[in-house]
């Protein structure tokens, strides 16, 4: 036998029994949108290479060494997106979709690094991802952070603590940038390599720095709070007021950044302990000047992106199980009269009673290894049809989640019978 090909390293299957948890959470993230007025957006997974070394920025860990890249057989450079916003964006702006009009937009799909994989950490991943347009001020930002509080909800979790910061507008960050390189220039010799080239090119990612060396000196660094201009301030002033009012609380850490100049005010991040070391399950903030750094006119915009392996591994960690949908009935069929009626009297139970869901038997097989199948659907109810039963047109219901009879009734009162059931 040849030998069997493996999915690659980083990018795995997702198998019938995790499928349940992932259509669920995808279930309430669906409904969660539609509820807040989110409109869903799909779009390509490849774009080209110069969308994201525009929008995401050449200094970064995505850009400098974890995408997937690949020249196409025109010459033409493309990339696996390795994230949401710049795709969104430019769907936007193509569509004309932003100029002077307020969008609540979500969507939801697979990703691509090329980081070390570990738990958490994976070359294919996915996302649910927020981006709103149009909206200036900090209502819609606590309008996202809301929604995300009400997902946990929804969702039964707990442990998971909000972060927030404001990073200011350009001119706040000019004066912090001084200051921060000054301090950074100081402590040099702490400084890896990584910190060392960020000093003159992006020297706020120095912040997002997860080196374990570093982080003392990082913790003593100055303050971006500090540095606010009356406009920033005031819009991280109500932020937090109307979070207050929401009755949602935060953690301020004043070390959360975005290092990139189209990055403004807002930053937050949802982040739990029972993760390990990818503990941080959702990150998002606001963008005001991407759009027009992606060519278009200047429009406001805050989003989020949530890391939907890292929700599943929090729901797993405390033990959140989707409800079960099992079936309500399993088919049984003995002979080759009962094949043909059978199959044929499910579909008209399909056509006339709604919802209702059904598992027929298919591959014949004898009485009790079809009795096996129906137990290990885990159906309510078996349906039991054989060619005598035909013939006097009735048919057998037998409980397979309780001690009650089976009972034998006619086929023409089937439909009412069921649906005194209440299963539906
Ligand atoms: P991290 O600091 O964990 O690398 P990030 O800042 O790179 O995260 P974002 O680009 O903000 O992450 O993406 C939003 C969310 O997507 C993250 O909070 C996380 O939940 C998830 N995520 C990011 N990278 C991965 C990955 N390689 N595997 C699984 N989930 C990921
Ligand atoms: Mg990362």
């Amino acid at each position: 036998m040849a030998k069997t090909i493996q999915s690659i390293r980083g990018v795995h299957d997702v198998l019938p029994e995790q499928s349940i948890h992932w259509q669920y959470v995808e279930s309430i993230f669906r409904d969660l949108m539609s509820d807040y007025g989110y409109k869903e957006i799909r779009m390509p997974i490849l774009e080209s290479t110069d969308l994201f070394i525009r929008s995401i920025g050449e200094v970064t860990d995505i850009v400098e060494k974890e995408m997937y890249t690949f020249t196409d057989r025109n010459g033409s450079k493309l990339t696996l997106r390795p994230e949401g916003t710049a795709g969104c964006v430019r769907a936007g702006i193509q569509h004309g979709l932003l100029y002077n009009q307020q969008q609540r937009l979500w969507y939801c799909g697979p990703m691509f690094r090329r980081e070390r994989p570990q738990k958490g950490r994976y070359r294919q991943f996915h996302q649910f991802g927020v981006e709103t347009f149009g909206m200036a001020g900090p209502d819609i930002d606590a309008e996202l952070i809301a929604l995300t509080a009400r997902l946990w909800e929804r969702l039964n979790l707990k442990e998971i603590t909000l972060e927030l910061n404001s990073i200011g507008n350009t001119t706040s960050r000019e004066n912090y940038k001084e200051s921060l390189v000054e301090y950074f220039n100081q402590h040099r010799e702490l400084l890896d390599e990584d910190s060392q080239r960020r000093l003159t090119s992006n020297p706020m990612r120095i912040l997002d720095s997860k080196n374990p060396s570093m982080q003392e000196m990082i913790g003593q660094a100055p303050n971006i709070l500090d540095y606010l201009d009356e406009e920033s301030s005031a819009h991280f002033e109500q932020l937090k007021a109307l979070l207050d009012a929401m009755q949602i609380h935060y953690v301020i850490n004043p070390r959360l950044v975005r290092g990139l100049d189209y990055y403004s005010n807002t930053v937050f991040e949802w982040t739990t302990t029972q993760l390990g070391s990818q503990g941080t399950v959702c990150g998002g903030g606001r963008y005001d000047k991407l759009v027009e750094h992606l060519g278009s006119r200047e429009t406001p915009a805050c989003g989020f992106g949530l890391g939907i392996e890292r929700l599943l591994g929090l729901l797993e960690a405390q033990d959140v199980q989707p409800p079960q949908k099992a079936p309500h009935f399993y088919f049984i069929m003995r002979g080759e009269k009962a094949q043909i009626a059978g199959m044929q009297l499910t579909e008209s139970l399909r056509d006339t009673v709604d919802g209702v869901k059904i598992i027929c038997n298919c591959g014949g097989g004898s009485f009790k290894a079809q009795m096996k199948r129906a137990d290990k659907s885990h159906a309510a109810y078996a349906l039991i049809l054989a060619d005598t039963e035909v013939d006097s047109a009735h048919i057998s219901i037998k409980p397979l989640q309780s001690r009650d009879e089976q009972k034998l009734i006619p086929q023409a009162e089937l439909k009412e019978y069921i649906e005194s059931l209440n299963l539906v």
